[in-house]
């Protein structure tokens, strides 16, 4: 049992499935399955360091709102935290850490020498000015100036932030600090030395590892039938390369709800469509809506969950029609929805290997930054190809030698291995 985060506020609500106690449970399963001492588990249950920003902002009308800004830094035994900043309005300290949490076994799985970071706004973007959330951007990127460093932390796009505010952010620390620091974000625009490839990364690597566990399983992509929540930067992208793969994307959805046909959904046309009619998804023609939660439900091959936490839950769990569960977004299976899952046969892709794509990318883009020398897309491409099939194949590897599922299996890699790295630095003072 780890005991309480010192550096965390309590949860909302008892009844509400708290993010962070969640990564908690994943932490204590894999601690459990390794025997790693109390100590270390204690050690990696904490935060390393917790930051909470007040961003004063002028809006357009003249006002001033004052928000909240964190950035949560987990472990750096590995290396410079790394992690994306979300703009959201569900976002909270305790979900920021969860997210930060899993970041640490995400990279310490894929191999990457980096720990795990992870920020975030309580906002709904959509609400704010092009010009009002690039203040809110700026500002936040200042407050936090003395706390991050292309070799301290290094902050990249997540939910409702993209290469435009990585550039604001990229920015306003050169211009502070007195000169161009490429290596501060990651995501940003090819133009200030982002990186080919790291658009279509994190989707790139979903299709990558569903590629893999349906060869596991004797199959192609091609004809298999796939639904997908979350039409945005990851699961566009899926969408996209499981559709030019053969697969036939039958729905997907945002936030606002979803779209279906039977004989599956022209995804180039409807990225063209989504981006004619500010990216909503609603009315593409040859489709009919469907809400969310059918669409988790509906008859399919593969289901991938590419938006938000927590949508397949106990609840559920027992409606969803898909073999193959491939976690994009970061959570969307709860730990029961997840053994409930695996205990009907259905494979369960997990977040830390399954939308891994985007931070191998990230990886290899600080890497080209700190190099100066730049890639062609398709030498990212493959070099993230290999990192990700070698991380598939070792949690396959390892599912197998202890018999156990692959979220577990994951997680005991990722753990694993910063335990050790923690165990061999020793403990200071
Ligand atoms: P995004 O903001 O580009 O897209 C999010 C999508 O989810 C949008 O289509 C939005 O409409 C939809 N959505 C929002 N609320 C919803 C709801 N209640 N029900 C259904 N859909 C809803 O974000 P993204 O970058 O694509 O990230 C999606 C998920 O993937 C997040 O969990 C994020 O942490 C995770 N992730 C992203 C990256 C990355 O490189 N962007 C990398 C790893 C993991």
């Amino acid at each position: 049992m780890i005991s309480k985060s010192l550096l965390l506020p309590e949860p909302a609500s008892p009844a509400h499935i708290c993010p962070f106690d969640q990564a908690c449970s994943y932490l204590e399963a894999a601690a459990k399955e390794l025997n790693l001492n109390q100590g270390l588990l204690e050690i990696l249950s904490h935060p390393r360091k917790v930051v909470t920003v007040s961003i004063p902002v002028k809006l357009d009308n003249g006002e001033i709102q004052v928000l909240a800004g964190h950035r949560v830094q987990h472990s750096d035994v590995l290396g410079p935290y790394k992690g994306g900043t979300r703009y959201h309005p569900a976002v909270t300290l305790r979900e920021v850490s969860a997210l930060a949490m899993l970041m640490t076994w995400k990279c310490a799985l894929l191999g990457i020498p980096y720990g795990g970071g992870k920020g975030g706004i309580p906002i709904d973007p959509k609400r704010y000015s092009v010009g009002e959330l690039e203040r809110i951007t700026r500002r936040y990127m200042s407050e936090l100036i003395k706390d991050i460093g292309p070799a301290v932390d290094i902050p990249a796009p997540d939910m409702g932030t993209s290469s435009r505010e990585m550039a604001w952010m990229m920015d306003t620390y050169s211009v502070n600090v007195g000169h161009a620091v490429p290596g501060i974000v990651t995501g940003k625009p090819v133009s200030i030395g982002g990186s080919l490839g790291r658009e279509m990364a994190t989707g790139r690597g979903v299709m990558i590892i569903v590629r893999e566990a349906l060869a596991q399983q004797g199959k192609s992509l091609a004809g298999v039938r796939v639904a997908i929540q979350g039409f945005g930067n990851v699961g566009s992208a899926a969408a996209e390369l499981l559709h030019l793969a053969g697969a036939k994307v039958i729905a997907v959805s945002t936030g606002a709800g979803g779209i279906f046909s039977e004989v599956g959904l022209d995804i180039p046309k409807l990225k063209v469509y989504a981006a004619e009619n500010r990216k909503s998804i609603m009315g593409f023609p040859q489709s009919v809506p469907i809400s969310n939660a059918d669409l988790l439900t509906l008859p399919c091959d593969v289901l991938i969950p590419a938006a938000l936490e927590n949508q397949i839950t106990e609840e559920n769990a027992n409606q969803v029609q898909a073999q193959i569960v491939a976690e994009a977004a970061n959570g969307p299976v709860t730990l029961e929805a997840s053994l409930s899952l695996e205990a009907r046969g259905v494979t369960v892709l997990p977040d830390i290997l399954a939308n891994a794509g985007g931070v191998v990318v990230s990886y290899l883009e600080w890497v080209q930054g700190l190099s100066y020398v730049f890639w062609d897309e398709e030498r990212v491409n493959r070099e993230m190809e290999h990192l990700m099939v070698q991380a598939y194949h070792r949690v396959i590897h390892q599912s197998e030698v202890r018999q156990i599922p692959m979220r577990l299996a994951a997680y005991t890699l990722g753990v694993g291995r910063v335990a050790q790295a923690l165990t061999d630095r020793g403990l200071y003072p």
